[in-house]
């Protein structure tokens, strides 16, 4: 299907950007594009105004301090994500995840920002970002505020950036001596998942603080606690960590669609829990 006839601005700064955005009660920014294009050929939204913030420098940034703590400038690609040697340093989950979204083409076009604002429940970041506590930097004409990513993902394609606001960045805190784990099942390789666990895991011989974050398997990135509660104190063992995995299932209402069944989906929340913990147990130094 072709696309409806839009106008299209590009501005020069997230200040001409936001004036743009609030100027038009139906304007949308464009990022990569790799999600917006589609919606707009197969006519599932028709916005009257596209802001295109791709090559705002002021969004293209990466900022690493020497605490561990960074700052992603909405307009990052993934492509520059997977090649910055200081955040991969900092925060290596987020580099790999990068590295491994979709094809290089998407890599090259596809934006943190536009993927955390289009909040597919499958899209690779947002579980990601929650487990990680980033904090969401959204601008508007009246200034700045702060989200943190457990609040700003609302449900499918629904986020707390409302009309003629743009999401400028998003802070990390530091890392630590924290582990990561990451896991999904995919529909096939490169594509879309059906499960998904981030799970990141502070331990010296017992586990001290437990995060677990599903994607795929809810409207929004969702806590596992009864799998955090289960494990708070627990011995940071692969057997251990394993058998606290089932209670990530528990009160999932999972979509059913053409690719699996909600129950699969609700039993391999479970799967992907498992492995996701046992990739984030610290290896003692
Ligand atoms: C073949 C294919 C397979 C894919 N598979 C996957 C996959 O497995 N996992 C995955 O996570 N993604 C996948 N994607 C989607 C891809 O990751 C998109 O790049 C991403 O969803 C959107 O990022 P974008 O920068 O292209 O945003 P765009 O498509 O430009 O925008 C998406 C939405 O976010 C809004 N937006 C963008 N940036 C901002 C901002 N800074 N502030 C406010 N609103 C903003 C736009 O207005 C729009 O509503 C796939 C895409 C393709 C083409």
């Amino acid at each position: 299907m072709l696309m409806r006839a839009v106008e299209y601005a590009r501005p020069d700064s997230v200040a001409d950007a936001i004036s743009a955005l609030s100027s038009h009660p139906n304007a949308r920014a464009l990022a990569g594009g790799q999600s917006l294009i589609n919606v707009l050929k197969h006519r599932l939204a028709a916005p009257e105004l596209l802001v295109d913030i791709s090559d705002l420098s002021e969004l293209r940034f990466i900022d690493v301090d020497d605490d561990g703590s960074a700052t992603i400038g909405a307009a990052v690609t993934y492509d520059e994500l997977d090649r910055s040697g200081a955040l991969r340093r900092a925060h290596p989950k987020l580099c790999e995840v990068a590295a491994t979204t979709v094809d290089q083409q998407v890599r090259c076009r596809g934006t943190i920002g536009g993927n955390a604002c289009y909040n597919d429940p499958a899209s690779n970041f947002p579980p990601l970002l929650v487990a990680l506590e980033a904090t969401m930097r959204i601008e508007s004409a009246q200034g700045t505020r702060s989200v943190p990513a457990e609040e700003f993902f609302f449900g499918p394609f629904d986020t707390a950036v409302g009309q003629g606001e743009l999401l400028h960045s998003i802070e990390l805190p530091p890392l630590g001596d924290r582990g990561v784990g990451y896991s999904s099942i995919l529909i096939a390789e490169d594509s879309w998942a059906l499960a998904r666990a981030c799970a990141i895991l502070s331990a010296n011989g017992t586990i001290e603080q437990a995060r677990v974050v599903l994607g795929c398997v809810a409207p929004a990135p969702r806590r596992a606690t009864g799998v955090e509660e289960r494990l708070q104190g627990a011995e940071a063992t692969p057997d251990v960590v394993r058998a606290a995995a089932p209670a990530a299932s528990e009160g999932l209402d999972p979509v059913s669609d053409v690719h699996a069944s909600g129950e699969y989906r609700r039993e391999m929340a479970a799967v992907v829990t498992s492995r996701a913990l046992v990739e984030a147990i610290p290896i003692p130094i």
